[in-house]
């Protein structure tokens, strides 16, 4: 690849012109993490503002306004990722989500022992898991080491999924690889053997393609952060299939579950439909930054910005096995776009000093992921194709002087 490939295709770039709602100084840092901090987009400002002086004019009042947002928030996220009204909530943190639909789907079924996951899923994945499988009393069967191999990856898991199942839990995209499953194929193998499957959908959301009513997911949760650009901390959300709701009981018995919320009644009787996974009061200003960070990947569109990260992180590659492998480098994401999200990983083994000396030159920002991954997500509604390919240059030039990694570091 060439410079000049990569200047064309911004040229050509159907989606170009929403960069300029990010405000990016051009000549900063290439940022390389937008899935790990989407950036701020323009009218956020305005729109918590608008938030602070609904609460300022309107005080306790504002609650006829501010209450169902959740749900209302949550209808709008549904349509990027394939779910009809009435089915997603914006709301708690992703690993709370996470706990809340994992414990339901276990309790409904109880004849079953075992979890499956995999190995080296993202932490807050595992250690939920763990501590469920501990308080419920299942067992944890989590397939692994993941390669980069989708086709051995699918079979693995799918080998894995039996009559002892009661839950599969997985990321659809990997954080660390960006290996992406098929998300239908292992729903329907896991509802073959009468397990419910629950995706993680964190590094999906806003940048690939999900479809969750026509893959008949059962459940799912994800964050606003990432590629949606939602904010720092802003709420995570989950999806329940309505053919499951009236089934599952969460395990968090707070008053915005409750049937009747302000009857402040003895008992709890959980709420019809997905209103029943609330917990406790939401975070208004959060939700107000997420609807209208949202409105932004909804104006662009789900097969645009796909279309645009498949040729990133094609150029990404492909700039990488020219200039990066040639110096010792492996890139461990999948080749085949059908097989991989919208981030790359680049191992090495120096690859913590080599991400350190790369974000202090003030040249890229990307993010060094344990044991020897540097992690490149180039955000498709911001991130130009030329600064792909000086990412890969600048990384290339890093390379030699970046220092051995510090004998004891394991940790980011
Ligand atoms: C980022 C991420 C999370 C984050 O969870 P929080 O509760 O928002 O901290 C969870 N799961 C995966 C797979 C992630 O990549």
């Amino acid at each position: 690849v060439e410079r000049g490939d990569a200047v064309a295709l911004d040229l050509t770039d159907p989606v170009a012109a929403f960069r300029d709602r990010f405000s990016v100084v051009t000549d900063g840092p290439i940022y390389m993490d937008g899935n790990s901090l989407g950036r701020p987009p323009a009218g956020i400002g305005e729109a918590l503002a608008a938030g602070v002086g609904a609460w300022r004019s309107e005080l306790v009042s504002g609650w006829e306004e501010w209450i169902d947002l959740p749900g209302r928030v949550g209808d709008r996220l549904g349509r990027l990722i394939g779910a009809a009204a009435g089915q997603v909530l914006v709301c708690d943190s992703t690993t709370v989500n996470l706990y809340k639909l994992a414990a339901a789907a276990l309790r409904s079924r109880p004849g079953r022992r075992e979890i499956v996951t995999e190995q080296s899923d993202f932490p807050t994945d595992r250690y939920v898991i763990e501590g469920l499988a501990a308080s419920e009393g299942r067992v944890v069967r989590a397939v692994g080491p993941a390669g980069s191999d989708a086709g051995a990856v699918e079979r693995d898991i799918a080998a894995a999924i039996g009559p002892d199942t009661a839950l599969v839990c997985l990321s659809h995209v990997h954080y660390r690889t960006g290996l992406r499953l098929d998300m239908a194929r292992l729903t329907a193998r896991a509802h073959d053997e009468g397990a419910l499957i629950l995706w993680d959908l964190a590094h999906s959301a806003g940048a690939c393609p999900v479809e969750l009513d026509a893959g008949g997911v059962d459940l799912a949760v994800g964050c606003t952060y990432k590629y949606l650009n939602g904010g720092p901390g802003a709420p995570g959300f989950l999806y329940v299939g309505a053919a499951l709701q009236e089934e599952l009981v969460q395990p968090i018995w707070g008053w915005f579950g409750q049937a009747e919320q302000f009857a402040m009644g003895e008992g709890y009787r959980p709420a019809g439909g997905v209103a029943r996974f609330l917990t406790g009061t939401p975070g208004i200003l959060g939700l107000i930054a997420v609807d209208s960070a949202i409105a932004v990947s909804e104006q662009a569109g789900i097969a645009a910005l796909w279309a645009k990260s498949v040729g990133l992180t094609s150029l990404l590659i492909e700039r990488a096995e020219e200039r990066l492998v040639p110096l010792g480098a492996r890139i461990v994401t999948p080749a085949l776009p059908d097989h991989r999200g919208a981030h790359v990983a680049v191992a090495h083994p120096r690859a913590w000093a080599w991400c350190r000396a790369l974000i202090e030159s003030g040249r890229v920002i990307g993010d060094f992921r344990s044991p020897d991954v540097v992690r490149l997500g180039p955000a498709p509604l911001y991130t130009r194709y030329t600064e792909c390919f000086d990412a890969i240059e600048a990384m290339a030039e890093t390379l030699g002087s970046a220092p051995d990694n510090p004998p004891a570091r394991r940790v980011t």
